[in-house]
């Protein structure tokens, strides 16, 4: 099996105006396909070859081989980002809600501390809305790091490498987390993993 260049989950244009066509044709078309064959080509012929993308990443983090590491690291990122983001309005489930409520006060205090960590992380990376043993906390991480090598269950993810919004507010990182913050991230998406027991798989 080779790991596929998952579709977006929506048109090209359907994020518009807050992230842009143009940012999403070379983003999935350019960047997340270019991680895709780099994984493909480093397991060709090899004993991963028939291994799926969260078993490639494992094995990859334990034997610390960077090469394969980071593209499939960065193609499960991608994935997991491209659904994070939803041009229909949404909302967290209620015991997603109580979740949120518990730890940042209401859903206003997790979406101002999105914003700031997203904007306090220094170069390329992501933060997320993870849940760890019941409890939410947002983290970030660098370059390709993913929380699913760890023990914390990822619900949402905001891309943060400039490649993700430069075509869109150029410099300007925190007028890119303001719109996906405001406008695009899917409550529903992020309840679906909040109920689940082990993490989002990558399609296959
Ligand atoms: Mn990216």
């Amino acid at each position: 099996m080779t790991i596929s260049l998952m579709p977006l989950p929506y048109p090209a244009d359907a994020l518009a105006p807050h992230v842009s066509k143009a940012t999403l044709d070379v983003h999935h078309g350019a960047h997340h396909k270019g991680y895709v064959k780099k994984v493909n080509d480093a397991i060709a012929g090899g004993k991963l070859a028939d291994a799926d993308l969260e078993n490639i990443i494992a094995a990859a983090k334990n034997s610390s081989d960077a090469k394969l590491f980071n593209p499939a690291s960065q193609t499960w990122n991608h994935g997991f980002y491209w659904f994070s983001m939803n041009p229909e309005k949404t909302s967290p489930s209620a015991s997603l809600a109580d979740a949120i409520n518990a730890a940042f006060g209401s859903q206003d205090g997790l979406e101002k501390e999105f914003q700031a960590q997203g904007e306090a992380h220094f170069a390329s990376g992501w933060v997320w809305l993870v849940s760890e043993a019941g409890a939410l906390k947002v983290i970030t991480t660098h370059d390709a790091e993913t929380p699913i090598t760890g023990t914390a269950n990822p619900l949402l993810v905001i891309d943060l490498w400039e490649h993700a919004h430069y075509l869109d507010t150029q410099n300007e990182r925190p007028k890119y987390l303001k719109a996906v913050i405001a406008n695009l991230l899917d409550w529903g998406f992020a309840s679906e993993n909040f109920a689940r027991a082990t993490a989002w798989k990558y399609p296959s």
